[in-house]
């Protein structure tokens, strides 16, 4: 005799009830070969769902073996149980059990997906079956739409679709009205006559007068084992009925194909489970949409915390920005060395002890690229009748290469002309179109003030400050300020560039040492650019700091938004898990849905917390503020990666958990 299909020995099963033990199995021995069709009957509690989770490798015994084909399932893992469920069972449950989200094909193709069968075979296979069940017009229903029999019909297709060898069915009839269970029974019959093995639980007498062997279970032991003739009945009344032989055709076909089907799925295994990603993919965009308002709650905590890091990056990137175009106006390399103590000194004004003479000594130091004196003076820009405004300077002849600034028009005025006091000006391009607009400036004569000067060059705009200056600049000999317009024969402040080469805080070491020699006292102060620079970078390095750890904390907090908002969806969906379980889906697709499904929403929620982002961007541009937002692709990409991470990491514990549940419990569960 060969070994039985399902060979069940010594097999106990006892459930922890408060102080005591319940034992629900005791030490059952049962045998059940290949195309068998098995009726187990007894009273409710009697324990034959308790056997059926066993059979179906839904649960295990505490004492006993299980063997399948021989091979003891005591010593198999998850995953080996998982497949088991997959390539040998097909469930159909009192309840029907299918999930609400899908439509009746969606439900079929669920366990052929774990099998890791291609998107098209699937469908064509699910349609196949569905049709062949009568359900071809009822495809794309979801269960809720279709009527107990049909949702039945469809958990039979489900479980027809992998195979399904062995087809275990609980209390299949249970919910079903008398015609509806005849007719299912009758489907079973002719599952039965294709070779499929049956195995039926049932407290009617009269339904498991369908099968061909009836168990009879009583508190938890087989009282009764007995081979049934009226079945026979039913069989030779089913042979004769309508359509029954193209179904049976049909579902033959599709039962001998299962074994060439899992050899090919193999082979295209690497290819196909990318599918298992897609499919969780939809499943979570499903989950998603059907509920809208709460994923759109949870990813508020994320949106909130990507928009507020990229915004205040980008505000800080704006406004350092705009402070280092201010420094880099000043020119690059530079020391200014002002009279008095420092900024804001109220006596400095009276300090004149910085000269032209100064400059020029300054000027012999080795480490010196080039030095200008500068005098400001405060009166208005006339030519002919028009009026303006701005920046009249008494400057060196290397007040140009020190600020770097070129020519558009004419040239820069000479030595001489600094030495006879010339009545000349060079002024910028704002200017020249301030006063004369089309009309060439060069040899033109404009009043600074009651004094007549002649222009003798235009500046080209440099780029600098915030973006294109408004400002109007002119600029003189300055000893034609001092002596025309002042009388005066002190500078407002003196302005070197250093060599590039040179660290700049030595040469402001050697510009102060000869000063204070020149002088006797430290009368001025420097203002080194450079310094400047150096101390704003670690200022904002210091702020960005400070950003991103609050940045972080609400990252976190929007995370732990996730997190409970997973664990929810996790108890709510704890049937789905284990429906999905109990037709072969292993740890880690459950694992995968859930995670794929936290990051998603946590990468929509970085995806719209950018979009905010830019949008404070567009507000800020009209608030009036005199910079601009800066957006760095790096801010970016760290906020996506950010937002990604924080979905594995948040998402991670309740996809565990929704992986290791009990699939009799979560099926069990409403
Ligand atoms: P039935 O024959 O009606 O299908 P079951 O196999 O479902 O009976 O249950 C048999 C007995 O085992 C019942 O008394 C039930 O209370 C108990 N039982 C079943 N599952 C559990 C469980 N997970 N924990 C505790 N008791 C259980
Ligand atoms: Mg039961």
């Amino acid at each position: 005799m060969t070994e039985a299909l399902l060979n069940v020995v010594g097999v106990s099963r006892s459930f922890a009830a408060g102080e005591d033990e319940l034992t629900v199995l005791k030490e059952i021995n049962l045998q059940i070969n290949r195309g068998e069709m098995v009726a187990i009957i007894g009273a409710s509690g009697s324990g034959k769902s308790t056997l059926m989770n066993i059979l179906g490798c839904l649960d295990k015994p505490n004492k006993g073996h299980y063997l399948i084909n021989g091979q003891d399932t005591s010593a198999m893992d998850e995953n080996e149980l998982a497949a088991l469920r997959r390539e040998y069972f097909g469930f159909i449950f009192q309840r029907y059990h299918l999930l609400g989200d899908l439509t009746a094909l969606g439900n079929v193709e669920v366990p052929a997906l774990y099998a890791n069968e291609g998107p098209r075979a699937r469908q064509e296979k699910a349609t196949k079956l569905l049709t062949r069940l009568g359900l071809s017009d009822r495809l794309e229903h979801k269960p809720n739409q279709l009527s107990g029999g049909q949702q039945q019909r469809v958990s039979v297709a489900r479980a027809l679709i992998n195979g399904g060898d062995v087809i275990l069915a609980d209390e299949p009839t249970g919910a079903l009205d008398s015609s509806s269970g005849e007719e299912m029974m009758k489907l079973l019959r002719e599952l039965h006559r294709d070779g499929h093995t049956i195995i039926l639980v049932t407290h009617d007498a009269h339904i498991a007068e369908f099968a061909d062997r009836v168990i009879e279970i009583k508190d938890g032991e087989i009282i009764g084992d007995t081979l049934n003739n009226k079945a026979n009945v039913h069989q030779s009344n089913e042979s004769t009925a309508e359509g029954a032989a193209e179904s049976v055709a049909v579902l033959e076909d599709n039962h001998t194909q299962a074994p060439q089907q899992t050899l090919k799925s193999r082979r295209l295994a690497s290819k196909i489970y990318w599918s298992r990603y897609l499919e969780a993919l939809k499943m979570a965009l499903i989950g998603m949409s059907n509920n809208r308002l709460r994923t759109f709650l949870t990813m508020l905590g994320i949106i909130i915390g990507i928009a507020s890091v990229v915004s205040v990056v980008a505000l800080g990137a704006g406004s350092q920005q705009s402070i280092m175009n201010n420094i880099a106006s000043m020119g690059t390399n530079t020391i200014e060395i002002k009279p008095g103590t420092g900024l804001g000194d109220r006596r400095s004004a009276r300090v004149r002890s910085l000269t032209a003479a100064d400059a020029d000594a300054l000027k012999s130091l080795s480490f010196v690229d080039s030095v200008t004196p500068t005098v400001k003076a405060n009166v208005a820009i006339r030519y002919s009748s028009e009026t303006v405004t701005g920046s009249v300077e008494g400057v060196g002849t290397d007040y140009f290469r020190v600020r770097g600034y070129s020519l558009a028009q004419g040239q820069f005025f000479a030595a001489d002309s600094v030495v006879a006091m010339e009545q000349v000006a060079v002024i910028d391009e704002n200017t020249s179109q301030a006063l004369f607009s089309e009309e060439s400036a060069l040899g033109q004569v404009i009043f600074l003030g009651s004094l007549p000067v002649r222009v003798i060059g235009v500046t080209q705009p440099i780029e600098s400050a915030s973006g294109n200056s408004d400002e109007l600049n002119v600029w003189l000999p300055y000893t034609t300020v001092s002596g025309r317009i002042f009388r005066q024969n002190y500078v407002d402040d003196i302005t070197v560039r250093v060599d590039e080469n040179v660290e700049s805080e030595v040469a402001e070491q050697g510009i102060i040492s000869l000063l204070t020699m020149r002088h006797g006292v430290v009368d001025f102060f420097t203002i080194n650019t450079d310094t400047i620079r150096k101390s704003i970078e670690k200022t904002s390095e210091t702020m960005t700091m400070l950003i991103s750890a609050i940045a972080f904390i609400s990252l976190l907090v929007g995370g732990i938004g996730v997190m409970n908002i997973m664990l929810v969806s996790v108890t709510e969906r704890t049937r789905e898990i284990g429906i999905r379980i109990a037709v072969g889906a292993r740890q880690t697709d459950i694992m995968l849905q859930f995670l794929i499904e936290a990051v998603l929403v946590c990468f929509c929620g970085g995806a719209l917390g950018i979009g905010l982002a830019y949008l404070v961007g567009v507000i800020f541009s009209y608030s009036g503020s005199d910079f601009q937002m800066i957006y760095s692709a790096t801010s970016i990409v760290a906020a996506f990666a950010c937002s990604t991470l924080i979905g594995v990491m948040f998402g991670y514990l309740p996809a565990r958990n929704a992986a290791r549940l009990n699939p009799i419990e979560a099926l069990s569960r409403d």
